[in-house]
């Protein structure tokens, strides 16, 4: 049976950790050649060997985020390699420093909002601008529960991932005429490696399952999935919203 988006160009951005990684494995297993960045050479490098143990097709392309020649540079590997950029998740992110809002710094400030919004928008940039000129295209942002909800001791964080809801939403509203669509996903608590080295400490470990309904961690593949999703067809109608994936966090 062909996968849900076979023969799809795609990139996904800090694929060298928990969400993007995972992703990257959905994607090839739904048919798409996958474009897999980091700013880490080996950890992108090691999910392209993962990819392509699973019989899937991947190249890897080092870029920074938060840096626009980086950027422009990475859209033009996806289209100097396959020709076109169907479906593109931005996902790179970092959390920041845990620390409350009067206690935060600007160092702490400025890098932050530099990767999880700045990096997001350039993506965003350059995307598009491939999209027009193949005549489409789907975009999906990684926000976070943090993008909806207050996140104590995350200010930063929060803020930046509330300012990639606005943007996605203003970038669907501007080229929904033409045939590009933008998502955001908002994941709940996600087991991938950070939060799993978090969750050794018992009391953090039950202050964060204690927030979920559904009563354990998402797998990063539950948002890996969802992005196969939004980059197919079958969702063809969905543009500018933000969609929680978040075992009911936010529905309390
Ligand atoms: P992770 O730390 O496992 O992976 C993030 C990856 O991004 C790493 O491989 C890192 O090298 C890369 N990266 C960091 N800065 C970069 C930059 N400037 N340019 C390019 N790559 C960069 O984190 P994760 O948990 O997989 O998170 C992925 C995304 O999901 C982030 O945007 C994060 O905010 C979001 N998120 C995660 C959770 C969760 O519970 N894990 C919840 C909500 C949202």
């Amino acid at each position: 049976m062909p996968g849900l988006i076979e023969g799809k160009v795609t990139l996904v951005t800090g694929a060298g950790g928990g969400i993007g990684r995972a992703t990257a494995l959905v994607l090839a297993r739904e048919g798409a050649k996958v474009l897999v960045s980091d700013v880490s050479t080996r950890r992108g490098e090691e999910t392209v060997g993962l990819v392509r143990e699973a019989g899937g097709d991947a190249e890897f392309f080092k870029a920074d985020v938060s840096r626009g020649s980086d950027v422009e540079a990475l859209i033009a590997a996806a289209v100097t390699k396959w020709g076109r950029l169907d479906g593109a998740h931005n996902n790179a992110g970092i959390s920041g420093q845990i620390v409350g809002v009067a206690e935060d710094t600007e160092e702490n400030w400025d890098r932050t909002l530099a990767v999880d919004l700045k990096g997001v928008w350039l993506c965003m940039k350059y995307e598009i601008l491939q999209m027009l000129r193949q005549g489409g295209g789907s975009i999906v942002n990684t926000a976070s529960t943090a993008g909806l909800l207050g996140a104590v001791r995350m200010g930063a964080y929060a803020a930046a991932k509330h300012g990639v809801i606005g943007i996605t939403k203003t970038a669907a509203l501007e080229y929904a005429r033409l045939n590009i669509r933008v998502n955001a996903i908002c994941p709940g608590v996600i087991g991938t490696p950070p939060i799993l080295h978090w969750m050794e400490n018992p009391k953090t470990r039950d202050a964060l399952l204690g927030q979920e309904p559904i009563g354990r961690a998402g797998r990063p593949e539950e948002i890996g999935q969802a992005v196969a999703w939004l980059f197919s067809e079958a969702s063809s109608f969905v543009t500018g919203v933000a969609i929680p994936v978040d075992g009911g966090l936010t529905a309390q």
